[in-house]
C-alpha cells in the first residue's frame, strides 16, 4: 500500500531523514515511535508530498507517486496526478486543524464537496454516518470551539474518513491531548484497526502500539533502527539506543 526505498530529506545541510526503507500492506497497522526530532513527522510528511523528499522513492499503492535523486525529479507527474494518489491517504494531525467557522458537519463534507465534488446531500448522508462511527452525531451543528479535544480529534478522524482514504496516517492524534481525553480517540482508532483500514501511526501511546500494531518501526537520528512486531520490539529490542527509549517511555 505504503512503500519508501532508500529515501533521504535534507533541511539544507541538516539530514532529516537516512536511508528510509520499509513497506506497509494492506490491513497492516503500523506505529512508528522514537525520540523528538527522529524525523518521524518527516516521514510521513514525505509520504502526501507536504515535503519533497531528497532523494529516493515513495509508491502509493504500488503507483511510484516521487522519485529523486540529489534533490532532482526523476519522474514526470503532474501536480493533478500527486493530488489524486495523495488523496487516497487521511491525515491527521496532533492539532485537529479544524476549520473554526464552520459546523462539524460542514467540516466533514467540506472536502468530499469540493475536491470530489459530491453533492451536499450525498456528503451529508455518509457524514453523518461518519459522525455517528466517532459518536458525535449529536454535535453535527456545533461549532469546533465549543467541542473538548477529543471531540474535535474524532471529527478531524471523520473529516479524513470522509474522502475514503486507502490508508489513514496519524501524527500523534493524542499528544495534545488532556489525558482523561486520550481514551475516546485511541477507541476510535482501534475500531478503524479492527476493520481492516491500513494504518500508520506516529504516537508515544505504547499500550496502544502493544495492543493494536502488527508491526512497530522505532526511528533514531532519521534512521529506521527496528521494525519489527510489538513483541519483538518491546521484549527483545536489538539496539542499546531502542532499550534506552523504551527505558524513559515505558
Ligand atoms: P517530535 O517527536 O518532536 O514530533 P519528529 O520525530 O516528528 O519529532 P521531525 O518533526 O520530523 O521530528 O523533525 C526532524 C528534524 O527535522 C528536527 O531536527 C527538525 O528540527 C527538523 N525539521 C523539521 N521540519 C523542518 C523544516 N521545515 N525546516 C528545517 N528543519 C526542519
Ligand atoms: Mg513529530
Amino acid at each position: 500500500m505504503v512503500k519508501m526505498e532508500k529515501v533521504a530529506k535534507s533541511f539544507g545541510n541538516l539530514e532529516v531523514l537516512k536511508n528510509i526503507n520499509f513497506e506497509i500492506s494492506k490491513g497492516e497497522v503500523v506505529c512508528v515511535i522514537g525520540p523528538s526530532g527522529s524525523g518521524k513527522s518527516t516521514m510521513l510528511r514525505c509520504l502526501n508530498h507536504l515535503e519533497r523528499i531528497t532523494s529516493g522513492s515513495v509508491y502509493i499503492e504500488g503507483e511510484l507517486i516521487d522519485q529523486r535523486v540529489s534533490g532532482r525529479d526523476q519522474l514526470k507527474i503532474s501536480q493533478k496526478k500527486v493530488s489524486e494518489i495523495c488523496t487516497k491517504l487521511g491525515m491527521v494531525f496532533q492539532r485537529f486543524n479544524l476549520f473554526p467557522h464552520m459546523t462539524v458537519l460542514q467540516n466533514v463534507i467540506e472536502a468530499p464537496v469540493t475536491v470530489k465534488k459530491l453533492s451536499v446531500k450525498e456528503a451529508t448522508e455518509y457524514g453523518l454516518i461518519l459522525l455517528r462511527k466517532v459518536g458525535l452525531e449529536d454535535k453535527k451543528d456545533e461549532f469546533p470551539s465549543r467541542l473538548s479535544g477529543g471531540q474535535q480529534q474524532r471529527v478531524a478522524i471523520a473529516r479524513a474518513l470522509a474522502m475514503k482514504p486507502k490508508i489513514m496516517l496519524f501524527d500523534e492524534p493524542t499528544s495534545a491531548l488532556d489525558p482523561e481525553l486520550v481514551g475516546e480517540v485511541l477507541e476510535v482508532m482501534k475500531e478503524l484497526a479492527r476493520e481492516g483500514m491500513t494504518m500508520l501511526v506516529v504516537t508515544h501511546e505504547m499500550g496502544f502500539a502493544k495492543e493494536v500494531a502488527s508491526r512497530v518501526l522505532f526511528m533514531d537520528r532519521g534512521e529506521i533502527l527496528e521494525d519489527g512486531t510489538p513483541g519483538q520490539i518491546f521484549t527483545n529490542p536489538k539496539h542499546e539506543r531502542t532499550k534506552s527509549f523504551l527505558q524513559k517511555v515505558l
